[in-house]
């Protein structure tokens, strides 16, 4: 890492100048693609897309049927898909793809795939460029947020083809030469979708075909336009000159062929792909933008906004703009098309963390569209989404839709019903989750209900579970209490103490609990699985967001609970994989890692760092946090040491390297770490500005000496929500060792959360 020199203030002018250009550069869509269904460095691929986009676009390097579908490590491509995979473990869906061959024709997925190099790749959020070593020939796309365009050059003249391939499951394809057009179905998903659910494309060229065709993975039909297939696709081709660039626009649509029209027309018309490009690189700069940093190393403002990028991919926009440019859109839950906006393809058990917060922050609009859209699918579904993509899925536990809602509620965002909120509350945590989707409503709601924890082994996880379930309480009575619904409310209230019928107090963890109260025998806190989610008791210990003072008597106050965070790091990183019967990556993620038994490649303990600062030693937060950030974020495309996470991963950096984390969504509490940059300046949705100042920063000094808000004596180690969307600046001194007295007092700590509550 290089030293930081602070710049003089003209230079500094002139680098904010030049950032305002060009921060599109600086953000790697290849970071995290190096990986492999054993290790996680990310499990991303290549997403060129604008911010919360309907569609994605990517190159891909495997088959079809395999969701890791483009390794850093491999050397063939077999096109650019549209995609809208939130997680390898989730799947993609809605796919076709196009890809250019030469001087044959090639249809197949293995027929047509070129090997590639890497240093042929350009790769940004709005654009990606590679040459196709076997056809000799480039590919290029750039998006919009529901259409492409695409250019394919040729470097000789000859016979130049464009394979569209429409995948399996059910596809349709035709040619309509008149118009230079191509439109089609394809139906494949991984479920989450209704009987009637179907992606509507079309695709059109800037020229003439010579002719066209159809195909199957067994034949090609030479001269046909129309097919309905398994698996469907079809084939242009053009006769082109040396250098030749044959160009496309390509649109699609959840509602019908004439909607898909309309995306295209609307998105881009008559623009040609430079025009499409400079508008992507400008709607990118600008949301970039939004923060900017100033200072720490080149390879840290890349990591930073490559971080900013993946933060604001996901979720996907599901809905479409009608003839009158209202906001219309296909409903995964009910098959029936509804006004309004609905949002998808993440999963709120990663997403409630760091990712929601930070869109409350930045984009208070899209977080009450988002909410909207989620009470949507409640009345059309009947429950609230957990994992959407699009529609339910079975995946991962807990009601985090009521932490998006609270998180909102309690930052001035009010842009959604309210009552309609605590009714869907109400219900998701009275009901027991239904037999094929355990991930919505409450698994072990009717125990839970009565007992105040879920037991085990009667249900899966069933302690992370009520840890979780016990949070939701704590959200659902935050929104009850503003609603005025104060029974409701004290219920919820009460609930959100059940976190205490899960720790024992003999052995200072989180433990399984049977249902006659005993405990489950053979406890060892290295053990993963059980009565756990993809993490043992050390990382669930630390689930109680919304009581740590509540968790700091358990473990026998600050001293003890202090020595309980730093044995998290000081434990060996042995695993006993416990009921998963073998490593699963995130096990062997967390040994690589190196910090002992805390896996940061996982959601579970990702805000624990921050707990120092209620127990009053800010100190080890701050250090920890850089360390953090410094050791696990790279650029790269080994990058992420796990999972990304539809945005999770990439949140936690974006707010660590601003020097705040929210612990506790639901309240408007941000814990202090340790600002990376020298100077970071975010543009609030009103226009205001909050700067965050952080002197005589570096490598080497990550502790905080000292504070002032706008001007004034700061020596707290929390900063509430409203004092930064009023605006204004935070300035930090930086230094090399531990400042035992800045953020220590009682005073200075961040308060209970469950305290709002009473207010
Ligand atoms: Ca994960």
């Amino acid at each position: 890492m290089k030293p930081i020199h602070l710049l003089p203030a003209a230079i500094a002018t002139a680098s904010v100048m030049a950032a305002e250009t060009g921060l599109v550069h600086l953000a790697n869509p290849l970071q995290g693609t190096d990986s492999t269904r054993e290790f996680s460095h990310g499990n991303t691929y290549p997403a060129v897309a604008l911010p919360f986009p309907m569609n994605k676009w990517a190159p891909y390097t495997q088959p079809a049927k395999d969701p890791f579908f483009y390794q850093y490590r491999q050397n063939k491509l077999r096109g650019i898909r549209q995609t809208h995979q939130p997680s390898p473990w989730i799947g993609d869906y809605a796919n076709f793809s196009l890809m250019p061959v030469f001087g044959k024709l090639a249809v197949t997925e293995d027929d047509r795939a070129s090997v590639f190099r890497h240093e042929t790749e350009i790769a940004r959020p709005s654009y990606y460029k590679v040459r196709l070593d076997t056809w000799r020939a480039t590919m290029e796309v750039t998006p919009t947020e529901r259409a492409a365009g695409f250019r394919f050059t040729f470097e000789e003249a000859g016979d130049g083809y464009i394979v569209l391939d429409a995948f399996d499951k059910g596809s349709e394809v035709e040619v309509i030469p008149a118009e230079n057009k191509v439109i089609g179905i394809c139906r494949n998903h991984r479920d989450g979708v209704p009987e009637n659910f179907a992606n509507y494309f079309v695709i059109v060229f800037d020229r003439p075909f010579v002719t066209h065709g159809t195909w199957t993975p067994d034949a090609v039909h030479e001269g046909k336009s129309k097919l309905a297939a398994d698996h469907a696709g079809a084939y242009l081709k053009f006769k082109v000159g040396k250098g030749e660039a044959i160009g496309c626009k390509v649109a699609s649509s959840y509602i019908s062929p004439a909607q898909a029209q309309r995306n295209l027309d609307r998105e881009i018309g008559g623009r040609d792909f430079d025009a499409v490009l400079a508008a992507a690189d400008a709607t990118w700069n600008a949301m970039l933008n939004r923060i900017r940093v100033e200072g720490g190393s080149e390879e840290q403002q890349r990591t930073f906004y490559s971080a900013m990028y993946r933060s604001v991919i996901f979720p996907h926009r599901f809905f479409e703009f009608d003839e009158n440019d209202k906001p219309v859109y296909f409903s995964p839950y009910d098959g029936k098309i509804h006004q309004g906006t609905l949002y998808t393809d993440t999963g709120y058990w990663d997403t409630f963390r760091a990712s929601h917060p930070l869109y409350n922050l930045l984009f208070p609009d899209i977080s009450a569209e988002i909410i909207r859209g989620n009470l949507a699918a409640y009345e059309q579904s009947g429950w609230l989404p957990a994992w959407s993509s699009p529609g339910h899925r079975a995946c991962m536990i807990g009601n985090h839709a009521f932490s998006l809602m609270a998180d909102a509620w309690v930052k001035g965002i009010t842009g959604f019903d309210a009552n309609k909120a605590v009714d869907a509350m109400v219900h998701d945590a009275n009901t027991q989750s239904p037999e094929k989707i355990r991930a919505i409503g409450r698994d072990g709601a009717e125990f839970y209900q009565k007992n105040g924890w879920v037991p085990f082994p009667e249900f899966k996880e069933a302690t992370a579970k009520t840890l979780e379930y016990a949070y939701g309480d704590f959200c659902a009575a935050v929104l009850a209490r503003s609603a005025g619904r104060h029974a409701e409310a004290d219920e919820f209230a009460r609930d959100a103490m059940n976190y205490k019928n899960v720790f024992d107090a003999e052995t200072g963890f989180v433990r399984g609990r049977k249902a006659d109260g005993a405990w489950c025998e053979n406890f060892d806190p290295i053990e993963w699985g059980g009565p756990f989610t993809e993490g043992n008791s050390w990382h669930w210990t630390w689930s109680v967001f919304h009581d740590v003072p509540g968790l700091i008597k358990l473990l026998g106050g600050d001293g003890a609970f202090g020595r309980k965070l730093d044995a998290v790091f000081q434990t060996p990183p042995d695993v006993k994989v416990g009921s998963y019967g073998h490593m699963i990556h995130e096990m062997t993620e967390m040994v690589a890692s190196n910090m002992g038994q805390y896996a940061h490649g996982n959601q579970p303990i990702q805000h624990m760092i921050y707990l120092y600062n209620y127990a009053g030693q800010p100190w080890k937060t701050q250090a920890r946090a850089r360390e953090v950030m410094t050791r696990l974020y790279q650029s790269t495309p080994d990058g992420f040491c796990g999972d990304e996470d539809t945005g999770q991963m990439s949140s936690w950096y974006v707010f660590s390297a601003l020097g705040f984390y929210p612990v506790c969504p639901g309240t408007t509490e941000y814990l202090i770490g340790s600002p990376l940059f020298d100077r970071a300046t975010i543009a609030l949705p009103d226009g205001r500005e909050f700067v965050i100042h952080a002197k005589s920063n570096g490598p080497q000094r990550p502790y905080i000496a000292g504070a002032t808000l706008n001007g004034g004596k700061f020596n707290r180690t929390f900063l509430d929500h409203a004092e930064i969307t009023k605006g204004g600046s935070i300035e930090f001194e930086m230094t090399s060792a531990p400042d035992y007295g800045w953020g220590t007092q009682p005073e200075s700590r961040p308060a209970a959360a469950i305290g709002i509550l009473s207010k």
